[in-house]
């Protein structure tokens, strides 16, 4: 299915700067939402709408609404840093979570919580940071259609060719959307050039750069 990455003076500038080693987690936190903001507007583009009837202080107007729930659902713990744009500009949207953790020597993803809200009739937007070997991503979509999704989406900041790859393999009918889409994994699965341990750059958890 098809990969939508961001094309966007903005998205290439915050981009940049979340890849550079010397950005602070403040300031990572500030950019990981200015980009999900941009990737929440890139992956919803096609939300359906339904007519609704206000009256503007001059006369009545037929406009449009949104017309079905919308879900999010982070993989724990990297996939928190993108929520809170899609919860502030989304009015009725739901949040479920999944939480997988990567065996750091085999990169195999294992799920250790799941709650979700009920998925029927959602529009359902998986997010994850970091699409590397794909592991994540295509089990965290197996959870949420065998939890009754149909319209499914991935948001990501960066990929790796391999990552989009086993998504669209083994979720051909799932949208891949990203802020880049990169060269390649190293040994450790992590994403060349990438911007290194989202998860630990986000919450201040890795080695600090000086
Ligand atoms: N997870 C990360 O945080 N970074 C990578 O490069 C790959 C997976």
């Amino acid at each position: 299915m098809s990969l939508h990455v961001l094309k966007h003076p903005l998205a290439a500038h915050v981009m940049t700067h979340l890849r550079d080693h010397t950005t602070r987690p403040a300031t990572f936190r500030t950019l990981a939402y200015q980009i999900g903001l941009l990737l929440a507007i890139e992956a919803t583009r096609d939300l359906l709408t339904k007519e609704k009837t206000v009256k503007t202080p001059l006369e009545s107007h037929t406009g449009q609404v949104l017309a079905r729930p919308l879900v999010v659902v982070p993989i724990l713990r990297a996939g928190l840093g993108m929520m809170q744009p899609f919860l502030d500009i989304f009015p009725d949207v739901s949040v479920g979570y999944v939480g997988l953790e990567r065996d750091h020597e085999t990169a195999v993803a294992r799920s250790y919580y799941c709650k979700l809200p009920s998925l029927i009739g959602t529009r359902v937007l998986v997010l994850d940071p970091m699409l590397a070997t794909g592991g994540s991503a295509a089990h965290a979509l197996t959870i949420v259609k065998e939890a009754g999704a149909k319209e499914v989406s991935f948001v990501c900041i960066v990929s790796s060719p391999q990552g989009v790859e086993t998504v669209q393999a083994e979720h051909p009918g799932v949208p891949i959307y990203t802020g880049a889409c990169d060269r390649d994994l190293d040994s450790s699965k992590y994403i060349l050039p990438g911007l290194g341990d989202f998860g630990d750059r986000l919450y201040g958890t890795g080695a600090q750069a000086d």
